[in-house]
C-alpha cells in the first residue's frame, strides 16, 4: 500500500491483518500454536510474550487507530489498566487519579496500592487546577478517564498533558468511552491510551479484552511486567476482536448519530428531568467536547422525573435491554445507583450527582425511531400512581 496516511475505516478494515500467503484467503488465519521454532525465529514467539502472529498484528491496528508507535493486547480492560499502573508505579511513588473513574479501576487502586507501597490522591473534580493541586514531589502518574461514567464529564486532555510534562509525569487515559474514532489522546500529548476492548472494540458483547497504545519504549516497559503477570488474550479472542474492529468506525459513528438525536429527544421530553450528553449545549463541557473530540460519543445519561419509577421503566422496555456493560451494537440501559456506584454511600452518590432516578444509556445501532418508540412506551408504562 502507498505511503499516504490511511483513513480510519481503511485502518479498521485492513491494518494488522495476518497474511495468508499459502491460500490467499481474504481474512487472517488464526495461529493457535503455543510452540514456535526457536532456532530461526527472532523474537521468540509464545502466547504469554504477547507476540503470537495474531496478537502481534492486531496490536498494530490498535496502534494505528491511536496514532501510536506500538500497542499491546490484554485479556481484559482491567488486565491492561493494572499492567500500566504497576509498570509506572513502584513502592514510594505517588499517583494522581481522576475522582470519577471506572469502578473496577477505583477498586484496584483502593484495595491494592497500599500493599504495594504506592500512594495516591483522587482529584476533587475534573478541572486542571484540581489535578495540579494533587501533584507531589514523588508523583509518577496522572490517570484520567474522559468522558467519565456516568455523567459524561470531560477532562481537558491538552491541559493535563501540558501540566504533566512540566512536572515530568507520565499521563495515562482510559479511552474506552470515546474510542479512537472520537478521541485520539496521544495527539493531544497524553502518553498512554488504554481500552477495555470488551466495549466498543469488541462491540458485540461477546469478547473480553483490553488494549494499550503508546510509544515503543513505554510499550516495551509494560511488556516487561505484563509477560510475568500473564494476562494475554487467547488467539481465538484476538481473531474475533480483529473481525469486530473492522467495523469499529462505522459502528461508533452510527451509534453516536443515534445518541445525538436521542439526547435531543430526551431533552425535550417532560418526563425527563435532565440529560447528560457532551453534544448538548446544556452540557457543562460542551465547548471542550467540540475541541478535543470528533463527535460526542454514544453514551448518555438521563434522569427520569419523580413521576416515573425507574425499575418499571426499565422493565417496560421491549427493545432496549436493561443490562450491565455497554458499547454493544444493541442498546442497553443501567441504573448507576444500583450497579457501578452501588458501593458508594448515598451521600457520596449525591455529591457526585448520581441520583436514584439516573439512567445510563449505551446507544446502539438500531433504527432511531424504534428506540424512541421504545422509550415512549416505557415512559407511558412507568408512571407512578
Ligand atoms: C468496562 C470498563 C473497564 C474494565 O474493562 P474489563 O474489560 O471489564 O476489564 C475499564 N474502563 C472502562 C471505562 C470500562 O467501561
Amino acid at each position: 500500500m502507498s505511503k499516504q496516511k490511511l483513513g480510519e475505516r481503511t485502518i479498521c478494515t485492513h491494518t494488522g491483518a495476518v497474511e495468508d500467503p499459502i491460500f490467499r484467503g481474504a481474512v487472517s488465519p488464526i495461529y493457535l500454536s503455543t510452540s514456535y521454532d526457536f532456532i530461526d525465529q527472532d523474537p521468540k514467539r509464545y502466547p504469554r510474550y504477547f507476540n503470537t502472529p495474531n496478537q502481534e498484528f492486531l496490536s498494530k491496528k490498535v496502534a494505528a487507530l491511536e496514532d501510536a508507535e506500538a500497542g499491546i493486547l490484554f485479556s481484559s480492560g482491567m488486565a491492561a489498566i493494572s499492567a500500566v499502573m504497576l509498570t509506572l508505579l513502584k513502592s514510594g511513588d505517588h499517583a494522581v487519579i481522576q475522582n470519577d473513574i471506572y469502578g473496577g479501576t477505583r477498586n484496584f487502586i483502593e484495595s491494592h496500592f497500599e500493599s504495594y507501597g504506592i500512594a495516591y490522591t483522587f482529584t476533587k473534580d475534573l478541572s486542571s487546577s484540581s489535578f495540579e493541586s494533587c501533584i507531589k514531589e514523588n508523583t509518577k502518574l496522572i490517570y484520567v478517564e474522559t468522558p467519565s461514567n456516568p455523567l459524561l464529564k470531560l477532562v481537558d486532555l491538552f491541559a493535563i498533558a501540558k501540566l504533566a510534562k512540566t512536572h515530568n509525569i507520565v499521563t495515562a487515559i482510559d479511552n474506552t468511552f470515546a474510542t479512537p474514532i472520537i478521541q485520539k489522546p496521544l495527539t493531544l500529548g497524553i502518553d498512554i491510551v488504554i481500552h477495555s476492548a470488551t466495549k466498543y472494540f469488541g462491540g458485540h458483547s461477546d469478547i473480553s479484552a483490553g488494549a494499550v497504545a503508546s510509544s515503543q519504549a513505554i510499550i516495551d516497559q509494560i511488556w516487561g511486567l505484563a509477560k510475568d503477570f500473564g494476562g494475554n488474550l487467547s488467539d481465538y479472542s484476538v481473531w474475533l476482536l480483529e473481525r469486530s474492529m473492522k467495523t469499529l468506525a462505522i459502528r461508533v459513528k452510527a451509534q453516536q448519530k443515534n445518541a445525538k438525536k436521542i439526547a435531543r429527544f430526551l431533552e425535550q421530553n417532560k418526563a425527563i428531568k435532565r440529560v447528560y450528553y457532551p453534544g448538548l449545549a446544556s452540557h457543562e463541557n460542551h465547548q471542550l467536547a467540540k475541541i478535543q473530540m470528533k463527535g460526542f460519543g454514544a453514551m448518555l445519561s438521563f434522569e427520569l422525573s419523580n413521576e416515573h419509577d425507574t425499575i418499571s421503566f426499565l422493565k417496560s422496555l421491549q427493545l432496549i435491554k436493561p443490562s450491565m456493560s455497554l458499547a454493544g451494537v444493541e442498546s442497553t440501559m443501567i441504573l448507576p445507583a444500583k450497579t457501578s456506584h452501588a458501593l458508594l454511600s448515598e451521600a457520596d452518590r449525591k455529591a457526585q450527582g448520581i441520583s436514584d432516578q439516573l439512567i445510563r444509556f449505551s446507544v446502539g445501532i438500531e433504527s432511531k425511531k424504534d428506540l424512541i418508540f421504545d422509550i415512549e412506551q416505557a415512559l407511558e408504562n412507568s408512571k407512578n400512581n
